[in-house]
Parts: C-alpha cells; sequence; structure tokens
C-alpha cells in the first residue's frame, strides 16, 4: 500500500463521521480550509485551553493509543468543566516519528468515542513528523461573566470536590496486584470531565478547578488567585474506595491529597447556597462533598477527626522545578 500523505491521514482518520465537526449554528466551517470559523452567541464568552502530551514525559512508550487520545481529550474538557464552560469543539496538533496506520487507527478511534461522548468535535489541526507529541486545545461557551474563575473564592465560602481521590495516581505510581489494571488504565487514562457539574456551577460558585496537580496543590491556586487560605477537614476527604485495598487509611488520605490526574472539581461557594450546589449535584448526578471552609488567613491548615493540626507535602508536579 503506499504511504499515505499528509491529506489522506487528515481526510481518513481526523475528518472521519462522528470526529470531525459538521457545520452548525456555532461552528460555520470545521476542517478543510485555512482556519476554521465558529460563531459566539450573543451573551456568551469563549473559553479555550489546551494541553500537551510528550511521549516519556506524560505517557509511556507503546501507551494504548486509543486511551492515550482519550485522556489527551478529557483533560482539556476537564479545564472547560472547571470555568463552568460546554464544548463547542477542539483542534489537534499531531506530532509523530512515522506514520503507523495501525496506531492512527486506534488513535483517532480513542478520540472519536470521547468526542462523541462529550459533544466536542474536531474542528482543525496541524499534522507533522516529530517525536510523538499530542497537543490539544478546546473551545468552549459560557455566559458572559459566569466563568468560575480562580480568583472568585471568598472568606466563609465552603469548598467542594466532587468524585473521589487518589486512584489515578495510584495507577502512575505503582503497580498494584490488588487491583485490576484495567481499573487503574481507567482512572489515569479516562477522568470523566466533570462538564455538567461545572456549568450547572457557572454563576452558582465563586470560583472553580479542575485536580490535575492534587487536591493540596490545586486548592493552593484557588487561595493564591483569591488572596485566601483554607481549612480542610480530613475526615470529609472523599478518599477513592479502591485505595483501601492496596495501602492503609493513612497512606490512601496522602495520596489522595497530593496525588494528581484525578479531574475531579473543586469548587467554593457561599453556605447561603449549599442547598443549590447539594440540588445541582444531585441533578447531574455527580457526588459533591463539602471538605472545608476558605479563610482570611493565607495558607491550607488541615484538621483530623480529632480536631487536631496535620500537615502535609503539598507536592503538585511541576515540570521545570527540581
Ligand atoms: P495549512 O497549511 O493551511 O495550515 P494544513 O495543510 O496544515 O493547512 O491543514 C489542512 C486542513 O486540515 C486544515 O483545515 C487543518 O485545520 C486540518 N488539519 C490538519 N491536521 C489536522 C489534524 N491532525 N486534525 C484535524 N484537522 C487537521
Ligand atoms: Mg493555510
Amino acid at each position: 500500500m503506499p504511504r499515505l500523505s499528509e491529506f489522506d491521514i487528515i481526510k481518513t482518520f481526523f475528518n472521519q463521521p462522528g470526529l470531525g465537526a459538521r457545520p452548525g449554528e456555532i461552528t460555520r466551517l470545521g476542517i478543510g480550509d485555512d482556519c476554521a470559523l465558529l460563531s459566539v452567541p450573543p451573551g456568551k464568552e469563549l473559553a479555550l485551553s489546551m494541553d500537551t502530551l510528550v511521549e516519556k514525559i506524560h505517557f509511556p512508550e507503546n501507551a494504548p493509543p486509543e486511551l492515550l487520545a482519550w485522556r489527551a481529550l478529557s483533560v482539556n474538557l476537564s479545564d472547560l468543566a472547571a470555568m463552568g464552560a460546554t464544548p463547542v469543539g477542539f483542534t489537534l496538533s499531531l506530532a509523530m516519528p512515522a506514520v503507523n496506520e495501525s496506531w492512527l487507527q486506534q488513535f483517532s478511534t480513542g478520540l472519536k468515542n470521547c468526542a462523541e461522548k462529550f459533544h466536542c468535535h474536531l474542528l482543525g489541526g496541524d499534522t507533522t513528523r516529530g517525536p510523538l507529541t499530542i497537543t490539544i486545545q478546546v473551545h468552549g461557551l459560557v455566559s458572559s461573566g459566569q466563568a468560575l474563575v480562580r480568583s472568585g473564592a471568598s472568606a466563609g465560602d465552603n469548598i467542594y470536590v466532587s468524585g473521589s481521590l487518589g486512584l489515578a495516581a495510584l495507577s502512575i505510581t505503582r503497580f498494584d496486584e490488588a487491583l485490576d489494571q484495567s481499573l487503574l488504565d481507567e482512572a489515569f487514562y479516562k477522568p470523566v470531565p466533570r462538564l455538567a457539574l461545572g456549568s450547572g456551577a457557572a454563576g452558582l460558585a465563586s470560583a472553580g478547578i479542575d485536580i490535575s496537580d492534587g487536591l493540596l496543590a490545586d486548592l493552593g491556586h484557588v487561595c493564591l488567585a483569591s488572596s485566601k487560605g483554607a481549612e480542610l477537614q480530613l475526615a470529609d476527604i472523599p478518599v477513592s474506595p479502591s485505595l483501601e485495598k492496596s495501602m492503609n487509611a493513612e497512606e490512601a488520605l496522602a495520596l489522595a491529597l497530593t496525588g494528581g490526574d484525578d479531574y475531579e472539581l473543586i469548587l467554593t461557594a457561599p453556605p447561603s447556597r449549599e442547598d443549590e450546589m447539594q440540588t445541582l449535584a444531585q441533578s447531574v448526578d455527580t457526588p459533591l462533598v463539602c471538605i472545608g471552609k476558605i479563610t482570611d488567613a493565607e495558607g491550607i491548615t488541615c484538621f483530623d477527626g480529632l480536631g487536631e493540626q496535620r500537615t502535609f507535602q503539598k507536592s503538585g508536579y511541576q515540570h521545570f522545578n527540581a
């Protein structure tokens, strides 16, 4: 079979039905021209976010292409969720060392499945030769002035976290015989972007962020941006129940607080909106628990069930720090 040209690759794998965006009210033009065209409705703002995954830095060599695609798109969608935005579409820049049709087939299938599930289709991109690198930029819409910015938290606000924490970090830190490998793969490669929770919280919650670096590290970003601090009740942290099978409660708690990659949301909201927050969580079928409060005093203080203060190393991953 003759080698596929760049244009064949785009047509066969990326502009395939279910993956490539089709023209509609917001997407005026998708793949195929020099630019895609989006129409932003009145009263909405365009939310943009981009994430890059580099082989051997963000994922191991020979990572399963379908799962890799799913992760690349879903972590971007999580950023939209954290802002309270609803996805419109995404662009993809793909660098790969050689044309491997089987890899492309699996990668584009994973991308298509994720795109269809979360209603976010491919608008365009770039295809080039180079070390395997996947860059995705998502585009979403949020009502003007209602985005969940990090700087919006006030003293006295409740701090909420969705879902449960720690399993994704476990899947990259150690191979664990006590746990099913497919469960670990799902946790790392298929985080569920909390889109319905995030968009429902726009205009309701005061601040939001998704947990990519770890609960303490990401809550730290909200505190810093809001010039506030936080008090956390450790007994209320939703530690992933699966962790109990392979470690003691202390280790599990530490992983839930400092391990990243779960892509759950941290939201803050004034106590006066507690009922609305719980109603929202129920209506979108997403677990949401209050884990503490925003304080005027800076820094994050953790209390155990007996009211004793505890400290943890905030170990969010940073690329350029030792
Ligand atoms: P240009 O040279 O004008 O930048 P390209 O030849 O790179 O255009 O791309 C042609 C069309 O294919 C464009 O619409 C571009 O957005 C799209 N495209 C290229 N690579 C990808 C990709 N990996 N995924 C989706 N669309 C792509
Ligand atoms: Mg051009």
